[in-house]
């Protein structure tokens, strides 16, 4: 199922104005957007490689800006991590993210979507009441723990004591973590050996160009395989990211990857167009 409308992103660029100055008005601008719900979420399916069936979701917030369009959130989750409003958008991106997927599984069943997986922060990590949110989302929602993923990257989970104890109570209570952006950090496999993942997301860096059998992308298949055969000697799931194409997925699963995320299998969209989807998916 290919998904049309790309998203028309209006890049921020700091050319159009003083760089700085920029950053401090989107900060503003942001505190508005919180308030005035100018914040909603897509969700992008995660794929079988094998029969096309969505296993999962990954939830990404989207800023209608009243002027500007549509921002991307490369451009402001930055500016959200430096004014301190990354904890009010990732609270919002967390609770929302728990009552869509609840939704989902209410209508569809335990089989239509198994996970949803909303993007963390490091700066909420660092949070002192980034557990008791995860809590009351989950109590809130009635979404039961093992059906919630919480994507992080490794820089973010690589910060010592604090972190690593969140890590572990959140893993406790059942809840899986990912390892987003795999294979692009400095200490992915030291990582792994403290580190409670369920999952490992396979970086698209590895993805791009994957199908053709020239000299550099022999070397992402190696990269690839590897991080495949590892995650099944650890029993860790794998999900390959940014697929374009259909030779990116053949290669991919090849080399054992069975779940994969891009804009060849499903473009991030709205969650009344996965609900069509699923509606869809459970009437073959
Ligand atoms: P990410 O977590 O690695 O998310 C995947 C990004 O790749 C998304 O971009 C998605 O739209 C895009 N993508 C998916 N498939 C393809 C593909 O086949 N080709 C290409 N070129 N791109 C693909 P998006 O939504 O613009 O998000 C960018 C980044 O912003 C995310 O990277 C994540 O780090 C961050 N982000 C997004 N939403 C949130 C959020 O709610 N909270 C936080 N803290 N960060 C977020
Ligand atoms: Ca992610
Ligand atoms: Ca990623
Ligand atoms: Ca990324």
């Amino acid at each position: 199922a290919k998904q049309r409308g790309k998203a028309a992103f209006v890049r921020y660029r700091p050319g159009m104005e003083a760089p700085v100055l920029a950053h401090i008005q989107l900060g503003g601008e942001l505190r508005r957007a919180l308030d005035e719900d100018e914040l909603h979420l897509v969700y992008q399916p995660i794929v079988s490689l094998e029969d096309g069936r969505i296993v999962g979701v990954e939830s990404l917030v989207r800023w209608n800006h009243p002027t500007r369009g549509l921002v991307s959130p490369a451009d402001f989750i930055p500016a959200a991590e430096r004014t301190g409003l990354i904890i009010p958008l990732g609270r919002f991106v967390l609770r929302e993210t728990c009552r869509q997927m609840a939704a989902w599984l209410a209508e569809f069943g335990p089989d239509a979507v198994q996970k949803a997986g909303p993007n963390v922060s490091a700066h909420q990590l660092h949070d002192p009441g980034f557990v008791a949110d995860v809590v009351a989302a989950l109590a809130d929602s009635g979404l039961p723990a093992d059906r919630l993923v919480l994507e992080l990257t490794e820089s973010a989970v690589l910060r010592g004591q604090q972190v690593s104890r969140t890590l572990h109570d959140l893993d406790a209570m059942g809840i899986k973590l990912a390892l987003d952006d795999f294979g692009t950090g400095e200490s992915s496999l030291s990582l792994l050996r403290s580190f409670p993942a369920a999952i490992i997301k396979l970086d698209k860096s590895f993805v791009d160009g994957i199908e053709d059998d020239t000299a550099d992308p022999v070397a992402r298949q190696a990269v690839a395989r590897a991080v495949s055969q590892l995650a099944q000697a650890l029993r860790l799931d794998t999900v390959a990211e940014g697929i374009e194409n259909q030779g990116q997925a053949d290669r991919l699963r090849e080399l054992g990857y069975t779940l994969g995320q891009g804009f060849h299998l499903a473009r991030p969209m709205p969650a009344a167009q996965l609900t069509a989807l699923l509606a869809a998916q459970r009437d073959t």
